[in-house]
């Protein structure tokens, strides 16, 4: 298959991951285990034959989701609500809720009652991460998850297809990483709505499938330099936990002469920076896993005294050589929201520039946007090569 084929693939399952899911259940029928963001092991649903998709926000408007959810809740759950009330979920047979945030809470409970026929499997994560007793609370959880899955399915979950899934999965994401890098080495040509849609589709599509793909992708695209523009501003993207920032913003910051080196957003590194180890009771892989992936790229979801995001976030500038960071912050979201004054604060002290940018689920103000992002930009073209100016962030609201 040719990169643009494959591309064009990947980017069809992310606008359509329901559609996907639906198709992939009449083929196959065996049931698709959906599961919200961020911490549900997919290889657990995948080892007990099921496909697992990670819910994604719908780019609908919201409608029957008003009457479940408050108006002052994320873009990412209210909208995961409205479907759930349209009958869009109906797809799923189960449905996986991890406690993250408040918000997240709140979603389960509405889509209890807009969904009574579909299992709603609660788990509950330790999210204090360096206790001594964090590794085994956190196994304990994936135990009890383990354990109403197969109830849920009325068959086991065997120690070798946990194996095999982990392995799997691993080898997807140790794909996606190695194009990750040569995007970023500028070794391959790919926009960053691009690069999200390889992220996004493998968090829905049958991993095998999208592993082959993926394999036929990077064998077929040109491992040479892509011709980037020199003078392209290098910028660091973060924050989006739950939802895919949506692909005409990246596109518009892109093409107001930006390259996106690096970023920790959930539909990009966040999702592929870690692997399962892949020897030993994968129960303990999973434990590990989910311990790890805090220490890579830290979340301000998890309480963790000894990482820290803005730490982390400057680190990665400066191995990427990122001229400067735009933060996407999903209104409404309040982790974040707690957490970014820290990194507004460690970003001024180190003299980093940074541009925040809330958005939300139905209303993008994209000329308004666009307008700041070019300012943001110009301010960060004119520190080349001159002494730093004594401000460096800019703050303020996308709609
Ligand atoms: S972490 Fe943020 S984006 Fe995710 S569900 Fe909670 S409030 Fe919404």
């Amino acid at each position: 298959m040719a990169v643009s084929e494959i591309l064009t693939r990947f980017g069809e399952v992310s606008a359509d991951p329901l559609g996907y899911a639906r198709a992939w259940k009449a083929r196959s029928g065996q049931p698709v285990i959906g599961s919200f963001p961020m911490n549900f092991p997919s290889e657990m649903a995948h080892a007990a034959g099921a496909l697992p998709v990670i819910i994604q926000e719908s780019d609908d408007p919201i409608t029957v989701g008003h009457g479940l959810l408050f108006p002052f809740y994320c873009g990412f759950t209210r909208s995961a609500v409205d479907q759930a009330g349209k009958g869009d979920l109906a797809v799923l047979d189960a449905i996986m809720f991890g406690d993250h945030c408040v918000q997240l809470l709140g979603a389960a409970d509405a889509v209890r009652v807009a969904l009574p026929e579909t299992r709603v499997i609660f788990f509950q994560l330790i999210s204090s991460m360096c206790d001594p007793w964090t590794f085994g609370r956190a196994k304990e959880s994936f135990e009890k998850l383990r354990s109403e899955l197969e109830d849920f399915l009325g068959r086991p979950v065997e120690d070798e297809a946990m194996r095999a899934s982990i392995r799997l999965f691993n080898r997807n994401r140790a794909l996606i990483r190695q194009l990750y890098q040569m995007r970023v080495d500028g070794r391959a040509s790919l926009t960053a709505s691009q690069m999200q849609s390889v992220v996004k589709s493998s968090m829905v599509m049958d991993r095998r499938e999208h592993t082959d793909l993926l394999e036929a992708l990077l064998a077929a695209i040109p491992h040479e330099p892509a011709a980037r523009d020199s003078r392209a501003i290098r910028l660091h993207l973060s924050g989006h936990f739950c939802q895919a920032p949506k692909p005409e913003l990246l596109d518009m910051i892109e093409g107001c002469g930006a390259v996106v080196v690096g970023d920790d957003l959930y539909h990009g590194f966040r999702f592929i920076s870690t692997d399962v180890p892949e020897e030993g009771d994968p129960m303990d892989g999973l434990a590990r896993w989910y311990m790890d992936r805090n220490t890579g790229v830290p979340c301000p979801t998890r309480v963790q005294n000894d990482v820290d995001w803005d730490a982390f976030l400057i680190d990665a500038m400066r191995r990427q050589s990122a001229e400067g960071m735009i933060v996407l912050m999903a209104k409404f979201c309040e982790p974040h929201m707690y957490y970014y004054p820290e990194v507004k604060e460690a970003f001024e002290r180190a003299e980093m520039p940074h541009l925040l940018i809330e958005t939300e689920h139905e209303s993008m103000a994209l000329e308004h946007i666009r307008t700041r992002v070019e300012s943001f930009l110009e301010l960060v073209k004119r520190r080349r090569g001159v002494a730093r100016p004594s401000v460096r962030s800019m703050e303020g609201e996308a709609a």
